[in-house]
């Protein structure tokens, strides 16, 4: 009885092993297949990627143009060699503590950015957040936040294009840094009208009351994290209403950053 109870174990282990193969050569399959389908690519150059563990062609490093000096120690937006702060950080106080864009925000990175945002080139995410992470992770670090804020897009816009992008390098930074993404925490309500051609505080008021903070935040310190800071009113704007619900220190990380 005994015995005829251990060789019927075994046949239910040996059964589980060998679905567990199973379902582990369709899953090898099903990435092969995907990968075949739908080949990495490189966020620069777009041609397909030699290997799906490269993010960038060899000959691509070093296309976009890294912000490793010079840049305004406020914001982070480049600078000459002898200022310390940009026209706008020291022409006013800003919402936020401080903040860095690793890249410039030219045409080969505008470019890259269409192709992630409304091309279907979402891979580039993770080349986006291993830089980010490469650059400013020990920045990141040093600001200790407690949770990442993605800036958000309303839920129609999201819909359309199908993800949101800050909300996805959010969640791949938060992955590599191990911090918590706080995904939902702030909401855009409405859409609001093109800041092209208002001044700052026209394109603050015009922001403000889109966005809305659904959890308390009392204390806490936050990193805001988008993929392009070009005048800076959406991250002040959504630093300003991240205060006004109590939280302690505004930080923002973004992809790239124009200059001035
Ligand atoms: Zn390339
Ligand atoms: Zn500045």
């Amino acid at each position: 009885m005994k015995r005829a109870c251990y060789r019927g174990e075994r046949h239910i282990l040996n059964k589980k092993i060998i679905i567990t193969g199973i379902s582990e050569c369709l899953q090898k399959g099903k990435v092969l297949f995907l990968e075949a389908l739908y080949p990495s690519r490189c966020p620069a150059c777009n041609k397909i990627l030699p290997e799906k563990k490269v993010h960038i062609c060899p000959e691509c490093r070093g296309s976009f143009h890294l912000i490793e000096e010079h840049y305004c120690l406020k914001c982070g937006k480049p600078v000459s060699e002898t200022e310390e702060y940009c026209a706008d950080c020291k022409s006013r106080k800003r919402g936020f503590c401080q903040g860095r864009g690793v890249f410039l925000y030219n045409m080969q990175m505008k470019q890259s950015l269409l192709r992630y945002k409304y091309y279907g080139s979402r891979e580039y995410g993770q080349y986006y957040a291993e830089e980010i992470c490469r650059y400013v992770g020990t920045q990141i670090k040093r600001w200790n936040p407690d949770i990442l804020v993605p800036v958000p897009m309303t839920c129609r816009k999201k819909r359309i294009r199908g993800f949101n992008q800050a909300e996805d390098l959010a969640e791949k930074i938060g992955e590599l840094l191990q911090i918590p993404v706080a995904a939902g925490l702030a909401v855009k309500k409405r859409e609001t009208k093109s800041q092209k051609k208002l001044n700052a505080a026209e394109r603050m008021r015009n922001l403000k009351d889109a966005f809305q903070i659904t959890e308390s935040v009392r204390g806490l310190r936050i990193l805001i994290v988008d993929d392009v800071y070009t005048t800076g009113s959406t991250i002040e704007t959504l630093a300003e209403c991240l205060k006004e619900s109590g939280a302690r220190e505004i930080y923002f990380v973004t992809l790239c950053i124009g200059q001035l």
